[in-house]
């Protein structure tokens, strides 16, 4: 099989390599924005695999610490690369989204992390979410 970027991720974190899994890491590593399951299924449209297998693929990837899960307040859950810094332990995807009100597209800004806020006593921040709206760098 063809070592690409997908199933080198694949090997680091100890999965075996099917054919749902290689392909659908394959278009998360195409890809330069969040995807949601819909836009999954349509990239994988010519590969026929069910909705079942798809979906238990990308639970894998989310425990694994491949891929997170990212809030664009569009209302469907999409989901993009994690940088090295997860792993099965734990996401580490203090960053950034970015959500493109032209084009719907949102990004990751890796390199943003998301600003420390001084909570009243007794709170604890477990995880944090910060969306930026706006207008992307492709639709100006
Ligand atoms: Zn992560
Ligand atoms: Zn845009
Ligand atoms: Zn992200």
């Amino acid at each position: 099989m063809l070592t690409t970027k997908g199933t080198e991720i694949l090997k680091r974190n100890g999965l075996r390599l099917t054919n749902c899994r290689s392909a659908v890491i394959d278009v998360f590593c195409a890809a330069h924005t969040a995807i949601g399951h819909a836009e999954l299924e349509d990239e994988l449209i010519e590969d026929e695999f069910d909705r079942v297998t798809i979906y238990r693929t990308i639970n894998t990837f989310l425990d694994k610490g491949i891929i997170h899960k990212v809030m664009d307040g569009s209302g469907i859950g999409k989901f993009a690369l994690c940088s090295a810094k997860c792993d099965e332990h734990q996401h580490h995807d203090d960053h950034i989204h970015f959500n493109c009100l032209a084009c719907g597209s949102t990004t990751c800004m890796e390199e943003l992390s998301i600003p420390k806020v001084d909570l009243p006593q007794g709170y604890e921040v477990k995880e944090a979410n910060l969306l930026l709206k706006g207008i992307c760098v492709k639709c100006r």
